[in-house]
């Protein structure tokens, strides 16, 4: 099985999105408020060639996402930039990794944000996996505000709502297998958005965690950090908290959609970098 890092262009957002000051709606309205943009990141999308079939987990964006600039949604106009060409979307990455869209069997989706759903459209023929919450969510009337462009979908979409067992993943009470060998998991991350998820791979003793938007970056996982638009503050503390303690009880790399280390640090197979003394504890 290996695990393939896929750029799908990069995106632009303010600083106190990445890093929320203060609490609760405060936290939320900040992002709005400060002046002062991140510099590009990547936008990640993953291909887990796995022996039961190929796994997609997030599709990234689509050039669709290049009018936002135009758009009377005051999030799309004024707080994201996003950069990318039609050759960066998912569908023509993958092929030129030798894979055809349509032989992907399964794409999971972290969460249903534009920027893990912009490459839907190559997916016609797969199966693709939501958590039953973030589908609620998005398809609700308050949709729009929470972030959710359900417009922007193909119309063909239809995923397969994916709910958790109670079957315990290292902190995680609940997961969900996404393979038959058990060696790709789902668990619950919710606090960037209500729904949110992260996939697990386990290959060769090491733990790579697909962590979507559960933090901007590594660092932020580790020092416990909000991020500026997370639903639910006693949420997210609780997941940044439980992915810590996964990746201080195995071998980690950690690996969000927009830390512009995750490319290098799968190739290198970078663990987390979890001081020593609770690694030996
Ligand atoms: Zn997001």
């Amino acid at each position: 099985m290996t695990i393939h890092a896929i750029q799908t262009g990069s995106v632009r957002i303010k600083q106190s999105q990445v890093r929320g000051r203060g609490r609760g709606l405060i936290r939320r309205l900040h992002v709005f408020s400060d002046p002062h943009w991140t510099d590009w990141l990547p936008t990640y999308a993953w291909l887990i060639d796995h022996p039961e079939g190929i796994i997609v987990v997030d599709t990234g964006q689509g050039t669709h996402l290049l009018d936002g600039v135009k758009s009377m949604h005051p999030y799309l106009r004024w707080e994201v930039r996003f950069r990318i060409n039609p050759e960066e979307e998912i569908g023509p990455r993958l092929r030129a990794l030798g894979v055809a869209a349509r032989d992907v069997r399964r794409v999971v989706l972290t969460h249903l944000h534009i920027d893990h759903d912009g490459g839907l459209a190559h997916f016609p023929d797969s199966e693709i996996l939501v958590s039953r919450q973030e589908l609620r969510a998005a398809r609700g009337w308050t949709g729009p505000v929470r972030g959710y462009f359900p417009s922007r979908w193909p119309t063909w979409f239809n995923p397969t709502a994916l709910d958790f067992a109670a079957e315990p993943f290292g902190p995680f009470g609940m997961s969900t297998r996404l393979t038959r060998a058990g060696d790709v998991v789902a668990v619950a991350t919710p606090g960037h958005t209500g729904g949110h998820l992260s996939v697990v791979v386990v290959a060769n003793g090491i733990r790579y965690v697909i962590a979507g938007d559960a933090s901007y970056t590594e660092a932020d996982m580790l020092a416990g950090q909000l991020d500026g638009v997370s639903v639910n503050d006693a949420l997210a503390h609780a997941t940044l908290g439980n992915l810590k303690q996964l990746a201080s009880e195995r071998p980690t790399v950690y690996l969000p959609t927009h830390d512009p280390e995750s490319g290098i640090r799968l190739s290198n197979r970078r663990l987390a970098a979890i001081p020593h003394y609770e690694t030996t504890r």
